[in-house]
């Protein structure tokens, strides 16, 4: 199963390399995109339904040619990932944030707002039947979910509202301090922290026995934790939130100071939000 699990991190790796290389040329057949930055930016709301479309089937075949045949060969009849993942819906938060080839490595969960509660079924079948031995719930910054849940939310629809609706409990921490940016960003901590809370508890017995391990993160495009845009910044181990002992959990020691530093969130216990 490790040897299978390497084929298939080389296998990610050689199409990651091979992605780089190959620019799609999603955003400038719009029209729309900014082109020459090295990177897509799809407007999005400019292009016409059939437009979406065609450039989703057409970014298929780009994906199938870069995958012979033998790629689909490892998972073909089962999934082995390792890393179940709770992630908000938004379309600025990917796997591709990882850096590895995400099939048959991540089982991916999305929702508004990143909640195990909307989707506790398949957050389940991840860590249950899987097993993965690792649930990360990663917020982001920027998150719209947070942000409606902190707003009037009244006038949307029902089914908004009642995924809204699970993050009042996180909104009660808010003790309305400093701007609404401030705010906005500890509330998406707030958020991580009560479902990493949440699936300790709904865990319990694996988390207490070591067999797998809940930790919060927050992907930060907007260098909120002054990482670097980009980076993945651990805030929670197993519903531990300081980050000196965060640091020193047995599960980061394959990284290294500067790896700690880069990734985990630097705050003192005492200004935990
Ligand atoms: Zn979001």
């Amino acid at each position: 199963m490790a040897k299978k699990m390497h084929r298939n991190l080389f296998l990610g790796l050689t199409l990651a390399a091979s992605l780089l290389v190959t620019p799609t040329t999603y955003a400038s057949e719009g029209g729309h995109g900014h082109e020459g930055q090295g990177h897509e930016v799809v407007a999005a709301k400019a292009m016409s339904p059939a437009d979406t479309l065609v450039a989703a089937i057409k970014g298929n075949d780009n994906f199938k040619g870069h995958h012979d045949s033998h790629y689909f060969d490892a998972y073909q009849e089962e999934q082995i990932p390792g890393l179940t993942v709770i992630s908000c819906a938004d379309s600025r938060v990917h796997t591709s944030l990882f850096g590895m080839d995400p099939n048959n490595n991540i089982f991916i969960i999305r929702n508004i707002g990143n909640q195990i509660s909307n989707s506790e079924g398949s957050v389940d079948y991840g860590v249950r039947h899987l097993p993965c031995k690792v649930l990360m719930v990663m917020g982001h910054s920027s998150c719209g979910a947070i942000k409606a849940a902190m707003s009037n939310y009244s006038r949307e629809t029902p089914g908004i509202k009642k995924e809204l609706n699970s993050l009042r409990k996180v909104m009660l921490k808010d003790d309305g301090k400093g701007s609404f940016k401030e705010r906005w960003a500890k509330n998406v901590e707030r958020n991580v922290d009560y479902q990493v809370n949440y699936a300790c508890k709904l865990y319990n017995e694996k988390v207490k026995s070591g067999e797998m391990a809940v930790v919060g993160a927050i992907y930060d495009f907007n260098n909120l934790y002054g990482k670097g845009r980009g980076a993945l910044v651990i805030t929670n181990i197993n519903g531990e939130t300081n980050p000196n002992k965060i640091m020193n959990d047995s599960l980061l020691k394959g990284l290294g100071n500067s790896d700690l530093i880069n990734h985990v969130s630097s705050r003192a216990p005492g200004e935990k939000w």
